[in-house]
């Protein structure tokens, strides 16, 4: 299985795999056992620093890190458990940039919300994340950071991963997909519990669908499209990005994904009340994703403090639900979790902020 690059200008080992790590190690002249212990001291013991790899001798540890070489863990700044112990951290990379990511139990589950980027350009109207712009992408090892700090602080190992949070993934796919391998292979979270979640970027998602298949050597990751509308000008109002990427297109794009992949697609679509939550949004929505192997996700609208829009009473979400469920169309009901602690995504981060 081919690796992608890892764009990373420093010698970062977290996001290297162990057959990286024996070849890492055998340029500087040591064995390939060495390799394969960094791998074990890297994912499964989620060292922070070279000196607490005490496995490796002390002179190659300092070797090592006189040469720059770094493992690329993230400091935690800032963490805030809700009543329902959903955990949400907030992560300072090594330029100081702040990013979000979120551990949200259940019984027999973790999932850990990622963030792809430190920022987001997309500028979804309703998505707090979007209104400060894009700062830069995330490095893969930033990603696969987030992963393990949840480990750490939850004291549980994370079972689902969805790249829900900061940022667009189809705009970062490289380390997104170096990402998806490290959680696969390194962390042993099967891509069947991984999610892909993209508002949509022209020219994208074949590309997305082939690479992963070639360098991942099969594509079993979901892949979430946020939709939000039935139609491409109330579309375009909320996701402005829409207006150089038409629905139809996307729509397309999304059935040739399931072409390549045999995965089926999920449409994620937050319910803004009196806005995109009427009946006949419900009917028009089901005409628009009849038809092919796909799932319709319900999220209910975190209120931001930017934007006036507010959160449908249940009584309208259930009666959108019943619509699209009497069409025929497999539709869920996102939990709401957290929401005592700043639940929509970017929130936490814009909070602490200091102006
Ligand atoms: N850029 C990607 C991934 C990040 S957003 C995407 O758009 O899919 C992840 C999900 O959170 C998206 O479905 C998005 O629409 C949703 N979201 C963003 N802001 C929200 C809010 N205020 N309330 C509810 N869901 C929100």
């Amino acid at each position: 299985m081919s690796n992608l690059p890892i764009a990373c200008g420093k010698d970062v080992l977290l996001g290297k795999s162990r057959s990286d790590l024996e070849q890492w190690v055998a340029l500087r002249g040591e064995e390939p056992f060495r390799g394969r212990q960094l791998h074990q001291w890297l994912y499964t013991k989620g060292v922070k620093t070279l000196d607490e790899i005490t496995v490796l001798p002390k002179t190659l540890r300092s070797t090592l890190d006189k040469s720059g070489v770094e493992i690329g863990r993230l400091e935690e700044a800032k963490r805030v458990v809700a009543l329902d112990l959903t955990t949400k951290l907030l992560l300072e990379t090594s330029d100081g940039e702040k990013i979000e990511t979120v551990g949200i139990p259940s019984e027999h589950r973790l999932t850990v919300c990622v963030s792809s980027q430190v920022g987001c350009s997309m500028a979804c109207r309703f998505c707090a994340t979007g209104k400060e712009g894009l700062t830069r992408s995330l490095e893969v090892n930033e990603i696969v950071d987030q992963v393990l700090s949840v480990r750490e602080a939850m004291n549980r190992r994370p079972s689902h991963i969805v790249f829900m949070g900061m940022g667009e993934p189809l705009l970062n796919i490289y380390a997104v997909l170096n990402a998806i391998r490290c959680f696969n292979e390194d962390l042993g979270i099967s891509q069947r519990r991984i999610t892909v979640s993209t508002v949509g970027v022209a020219n994208t998602l074949p590309k997305l669908g082939e690479l992963a298949m070639r360098h991942l050597g099969r594509v079993q990751f979901t892949l979430a499209v946020s939709l939000h509308a039935p139609n491409q000008k109330l579309r375009e109002f909320l996701v402005p990005t829409a207006k150089a990427y038409p629905l139809e297109l996307l729509l397309e794009d999304c059935r040739h994904y399931l072409d390549i992949t045999g995965r089926r697609v999920s449409f994620e679509y937050v319910l803004l009340g009196g806005v995109n939550d009427l009946p006949e949004h419900a009917e028009e929505l089901s005409l628009r994703v009849s038809g092919f192997q796909s799932h319709v996700n319900l999220i209910a609208y975190n209120p931001i403090d930017e934007e006036d829009f507010n959160r449908p009473s249940q009584r309208r979400i259930n009666a959108f639900r019943n619509v699209l469920e009497q069409k025929g169309i497999a539709v869920s009901l996102r939990a709401s979790r957290g929401l005592d602690q700043n639940a929509a995504c970017g929130q936490l981060r814009r909070n602490h902020q200091p102006n």
